[in-house]
């Protein structure tokens, strides 16, 4: 194992981390992760700053690929055609959809697809509302699980239990008012693995008892999740 360092680099204005792992290797080589990620080996002798060199003359490709993985991930229900084979994310997961002629209305998962069982399989607007739905209602039924959980392990290192509310959130996953003791979770959490709904809800806890990402912060949230930085990089990847 060579050793692997996290840094930071922008590109095109996009504020990007990338990893170096240090390695015999003649040439600097880049990669981007499925998860989006962005991984670079270089031999121990190449400095930073031509590593750097190297990723601005590559910020075409790796911008390319990144957005690439993010719309392959993004949940947008407009843009979906609802249509069988079309993937979504669940818990981290993907699965396929499949559409079935029903006249009792419901949504199934089995295996690695989800069943929609719709009246009108051509009703575009009639399966992304019955999609959608299915979706809120498992988000809310499992955040609530997650929340419960953390509130109890964060005790009476708090005031009081914070005011929990669901909303559509798009461009973050969770935010919280220390002043007014409130916590907003996405509704979007519902397409990541587990282990990073606990991440957001563990992070957003932190907030009542430090309110800005210093040091003390993240301090609080190792106590509960020790490999936050796993969660976090994962999340990204869903953004
Ligand atoms: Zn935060």
């Amino acid at each position: 194992m060579g050793n692997v360092e996290i840094r930071r680099i922008t590109l095109s204005g996009v504020e990007l981390t990338y990893e170096i792992e240090r390695k015999n290797v003649k040439n600097t080589n880049l990669r981007i992760r499925n998860d989006g990620s962005i991984y670079v080996s270089a031999n121990r002798r190449v400095s930073i700053k031509e590593i750097e060199n190297f990723l601005y003359m590559e910020e075409g490709f790796i911008l390319n690929a990144i957005n690439k993985v993010k719309k392959r991930r993004k949940y947008d229900p407009k843009t979906r055609s609802y249509e069988d084979g079309e993937r979504f994310y669940y818990l981290g997961e993907t699965y396929t959809l499949r559409v079935e002629r029903s006249d009792l209305e419901c949504v199934d998962i089995v295996d690695n697809e989800i069943i929609l069982n719709v009246r009108y399989p051509d009703d575009k607007a009639r399966k992304m509302r019955l999609l959608s739905a299915w979706f809120t209602k498992k988000a809310g039924e499992i955040i609530q699980e997650v929340v419960e959980e953390v509130d109890e392990m964060y005790g009476n290192r708090i005031k009081k239990s914070p005011d929990i509310t669901l909303k559509n959130m798009n461009t973050r996953w969770g935010s919280c008012n220390k002043a007014k003791y409130k916590i907003s979770l996405s509704y979007n959490l519902i397409k990541v693995p587990l282990r990073c709904i606990y991440y957001v809800v563990i992070h957003e806890y932190a907030h009542l008892l430090v309110p800005n990402h210093s040091a003390d912060f993240w301090a609080v949230v190792s106590e509960y999740m020790p490999d936050w930085k796993i969660a976090r990089k994962e999340m990204r990847s869903y953004e």
